[in-house]
């Protein structure tokens, strides 16, 4: 599909994202996710910065309630593509697209689609912890608080149940108005995760959420992931080979701009099919 900078040049017929019916999960089933009904899908992307190209002709679909990782060599285009997912580079000047992004079957580069909504439903958790410089409370409240919920009592049920999703309830329930930047880095990413959940994201993209983090913080990130699979749809950018085996059901990986394979992540690991994803998981470069 053509787009430019200004905006994309749909050639299919979109559905409108309603603002006021987030529509939720009508997947369509698809083979080759495994047979799980597919919630992103990403059609013969390709992206550019400026002159540079990032991005050739991606195809991937993501599918619902599971974990997928994308995984590859620094600068292969993990992050440009997972930033694509909640339109995250639509900021950077002079970035086009070419191809489309479907969420739920919707264009998400549809010129009705409104970016906010779509970043609700699309949450991001990124490599650095980044709290507000606010309490810890505030810091959970503050997107529930955008859309307009400004009764105590629920915002109190919102950010008690983000953060118990998040893992922390039980380290800070009795210091929920300190401030987030006096916690532990480890804390500050689970903050940042209960932040996203507060606003009920259908999908948690997460760009090497670990990668600042010790052992002990990393192996929680990673257990809330296996939490959070049964109802939130995962992508993960990660560079550690032993945590995409670990976390992830799906695995795509990726090498100088283009998706080299994709697949169920222990088939992926064990028998994959192009030399250059068996030198890359095995640890030959890297
Ligand atoms: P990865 O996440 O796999 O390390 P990136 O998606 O960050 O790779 O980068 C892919 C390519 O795009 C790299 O060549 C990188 O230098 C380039 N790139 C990333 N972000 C920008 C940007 N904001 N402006 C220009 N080039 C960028």
């Amino acid at each position: 599909m053509p787009m430019t900078a200004e905006g994309p040049i749909s050639t299919t017929t979109p559905t409108r994202l309603d603002p006021l019916q987030p529509q939720r999960a009508r997947p369509t089933d698809d083979p080759s996710a495994g047979g799980d009904a597919v919630k992103i899908d990403v059609r013969n992307v390709s992206f550019w910065y400026g002159a540079s190209q990032a991005l050739w002709d991606v195809s991937l679909k993501i599918p619902a309630r599971k974990v997928t990782a994308l995984i590859g060599p620094s600068g292969c285009g993990k992050s440009t593509l997972l930033r694509l997912l909640n339109r995250m580079n639509d900021l950077v000047p002079g970035a086009r697209i070419g191809g489309t992004i479907a969420l739920d079957g919707v264009d998400i580069h549809d010129r009705k689609t409104e970016v906010e909504i779509l970043r609700r439903r699309v949450g991001m958790v990124f490599q650095k912890p980044n709290p507000f410089p606010k309490s810890i409370y505030e810091n959970v409240a503050y997107g529930p608080r955008i859309q307009g919920i400004g009764d105590r009592a629920r915002l109190d049920a919102i950010v008690e149940d983000s953060l118990r999703r998040g893992a922390l309830w039980n380290e800070v329930k009795d210091r929920l108005d300190q401030s987030a930047i006096g916690m532990s880095g480890g804390q500050q990413q689970r903050l940042c995760i209960a932040r996203a959940l507060a606003t009920a994201p259908e999908v948690l993209l997460m760009d090497e959420p670990c990668s600042a983090l010790d052992p002990a913080s990393t192996a929680k990130i990673e257990d809330l992931i296996h939490e959070l699979r049964s109802s939130v749809t995962i992508a993960i950018v990660t560079h550690n080979m032993q945590q995409a085996a670990r976390v992830s059901d799906f695995t795509a990986f990726m090498l100088v701009g283009k998706l080299l394979e994709h697949g169920p992540t222990e088939q992926i690991f064990t028998r994959p099919t192009k030399k250059e994803t068996e030198d890359y998981v095995t640890g030959r470069f890297g």
